[in-house]
């Protein structure tokens, strides 16, 4: 059951549904168009039924192991679709592969030529978005703006793989022209690689807890909350 921590999501989504709906209005979208992706990192397997419960599906964890383990826990329970949101080192690659429905952080080359073996080795092709580092930070994985286009072609190119669209993370500054500035930035690029022919998808992972309205003004596609819907991580 869930604790009485996690009783709180339902209210809690009611209120982070109303805010998508008036940001995709203020940008003349259908409400409907954005997905959410409930992050669960760092939360125990209660936060997940919640989130379940309250009827999201979508759920976000960043560390393969986490992933694995509470998928193994659920796995009788069903109705969960895992995302793979947070950077996947190159030995964990296979099982990110096998396990998560969409993988958001592709952030080198490498990473999705092990991910494409994998999908070929099962015999289909897994389904990802190429991360780019929209906001030049040193610290911020993804692929540099100068090199993404080409990223984006060569992703495409793996035989085991989908690519969907993009995903990124803003700089964490409540400065709305900086997060505008990141976000619309990966919708540009999202857009070139289209006309390009590149991408199988349109999706646009961008949008956290701090900073998802403009993220949904800017055509983000999927928003992935943790704090602001589960609510605090558990130290
Ligand atoms: C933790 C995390 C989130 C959610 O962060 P909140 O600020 O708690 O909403 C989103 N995306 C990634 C990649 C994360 O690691």
């Amino acid at each position: 059951m869930p604790t009485q921590h996690y009783r709180l999501i339902g209210e809690r989504l009611a209120a982070v549904r109303e805010r998508i709906a008036a940001a995709a209005g203020r940008a003349g979208r259908e409400p409907g168009s954005v997905r959410i992706v409930a992050v669960t990192k760092g939360h125990p397997l209660e936060a997940v039924e919640a989130v379940l419960a309250a009827g999201v599906p979508d759920i976000g964890e960043n560390r393969v192991e986490e992933l694995e383990r509470k998928l193994a826990a659920m796995r009788d329970l069903g109705g969960a679709r895992w995302h793979m949101i947070g950077h996947v080192q190159s030995r964990k690659a296979s099982r990110a592969a096998r396990l998560a429905e969409l993988v958001h952080s592709v952030d080198s080359l490498r990473l999705a030529a092990k991910l494409s073996r994998t999908g070929e080795a099962l015999g289909r092709r897994v389904p990802v978005l190429v991360q780019i580092n929209a906001s030049g930070e040193a610290a911020k994985s993804g692929f540099p703006r100068a090199e993404v286009q080409k990223g984006i072609e060569e992703v495409a190119s793996l035989p085991g793989l989908r690519a969907l669209g993009l995903m990124t993370m803003a700089p964490l500054t409540s400065d709305e022209r900086v997060l505008r500035a990141t976000f619309r930035r990966t919708r540009e690029v999202l857009e070139a690689a289209s006309e390009a022919g590149c991408l199988e998808g349109r999706e646009l992972s961008m949008g956290m807890s701090n900073d998802f309205e403009v993220a949904v003004e800017e055509g983000s596609t999927m928003v992935r909350l943790g704090t602001t819907l589960v609510g605090k991580r558990p130290l």
